[in-house]
C-alpha cells in the first residue's frame, strides 16, 4: 500500500510516501511560496507515484467543516496568498483519491498515537514549540475538533515574576505563544534561541511557561502522554525543568504514578523524531481510506 503524506508548514513543505506500517520510503522538502507554485510542486511530486490516498497535516488555522464554504482552506494566516486559497480542492482536482485533512499538530498527535511515543494509548497531547506554538489533541482514540480545532498555543499565561518581556503575539500579546515560542525567546534576550547557553535563565522561564500550559492540559484533558516537539525542544535540558515544574504546580493533586516516578516517560520528545508530522499526515491518509 502506497500512501502520500504532506506536512505543510509556513516555511517549508515536506512530502513523502509511506505504507500502512508508518514506514516512509521517500521524503522531499521545498520552501513554502505562493500557494499556486507550492501546490504545483506537490502535485508534480505525487504524479505517477501510484498513491492510493494522501494525508495533509497543515499549518493553520484551517477550516475542517465539510459543509463550510472555506472547507479545506487555511483561514486567517498572514502568509501571502494562502488565506482562503482552496488548498484541499486543488489537490483533489489533481488526484481524485481519498484525502485526509487536519492541522499539522493534530496530524503529529495522531502519528505519535499510531506509531510513536503514544503507541497503544487512546489519548495524547502533542505540542510543537517552534516559530509558533500549536497543540494537537487525541482523546478517546479520536482527534479532537470542535467549533474549529484546538488552539492551545494561545492560552493565557501567568507571567514569571521576573519577566518583563511584553510578549509578541499579534492577537494576544503575552499568551503562551507570545511568551514562549522561538521568536519570543529571541526578542526577550536579543540572541538566537539556539545560541543561548544551556544554563541560561531563558530556559527556566521557558520551562515555567510550557509547564503552565501542560498543567492546564493535564487538568482539562487528562492525556495519557504529552509529547513536546518543535525547534525549541531541541534544547534537551528543558525536559527535566518542565517535568519538575509540572510536578510542582500540580502539587500532588492529580493521583497518577505517571506524574510521580513515571514523569520522565510521561512528558517526552516525539517517538517519531522529526518524522512526527509527516508520519502523522501518512496516518491521516490511511484514515481517509478507512484504515
Ligand atoms: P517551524 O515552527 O517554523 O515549523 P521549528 O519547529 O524548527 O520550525 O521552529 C523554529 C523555531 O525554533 C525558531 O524560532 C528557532 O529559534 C527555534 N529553534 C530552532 N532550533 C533551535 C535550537 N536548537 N534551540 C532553540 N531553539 C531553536
Ligand atoms: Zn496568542
Amino acid at each position: 500500500m502506497r500512501i502520500g503524506a504532506i506536512e505543510a508548514g509556513g516555511t517549508k513543505f515536506v512530502c513523502g510516501i509511506g505504507n500502512e506500517h508508518g514506514e516512509l520510503e521517500d521524503r522531499v522538502s521545498f520552501p513554502t511560496e505562493q500557494p499556486e507554485q507550492t501546490l504545483a510542486n506537490v502535485i508534480s511530486y505525487f504524479e505517477g507515484k501510484g498513491v492510493e490516498a494522501i494525508g495533509i497535516g497543515t499549518f493553520g488555522p484551517i477550516d475542517l467543516n465539510p459543509s463550510s464554504e472555506s472547507y479545506g482552506c487555511v483561514t486567517t494566516t498572514p502568509k501571502p496568498g494562502w488565506s482562503g486559497f482552496p488548498f484541499l480542492r486543488t489537490i483533489k482536482e489533481a488526484f481524485d483519491i481519498p484525502l485526509g485533512w487536519d492541522t499539522d499538530v493534530n496530524a503529529a498527535a495522531y502519528g505519535e498515537a499510531k506509531w510513536g511515543a503514544a503507541k497503544g494509548l487512546d489519548s495524547c497531547v502533542y505540542y510543537t514549540i517552534g516559530t509558533g506554538i500549536g497543540v494537537g489533541i487525541y482523546a478517546e482514540s479520536k482527534l479532537v475538533h470542535g467549533l474549529v480545532h484546538p488552539e492551545g498555543g494561545h492560552i493565557k499565561t501567568r507571567r514569571h515574576a521576573d519577566d518583563h518581556y511584553e510578549g509578541n503575539c499579534p492577537y494576544h500579546g503575552d499568551c503562551l505563544e507570545g511568551m514562549a515560542a522561538g521568536p519570543a525567546i529571541e526578542r526577550r534576550w536579543g540572541i538566537k534561541a539556539s545560541e543561548l547557553p544551556t544554563d541560561h535563565r531563558a530556559w527556566e522561564y521557558e520551562a515555567y511557561y510550557i509547564a503552565q500550559a501542560l498543567t492546564t492540559a493535564i487538568l482539562m484533558l487528562s492525556p495519557k502522554k504529552i509529547i513536546l516537539g518543535g525547534g525549541v525542544m531541541h534544547q534537551n535540558q528543558l525536559f527535566p525543568l518542565i517535568r519538575a515544574e509540572v510536578q510542582q504546580s500540580l502539587n500532588g493533586y492529580v493521583s497518577s504514578e505517571a506524574l510521580r516516578s513515571g514523569i520522565h516517560e510521561y512528558i517526552v520528545p516525539p517517538g517519531l523524531g522529526s518524522n512526527a508530522g509527516l508520519c502523522g499526515a501518512l496516518a491521516l491518509g490511511l484514515a481517509a481510506m478507512g484504515q
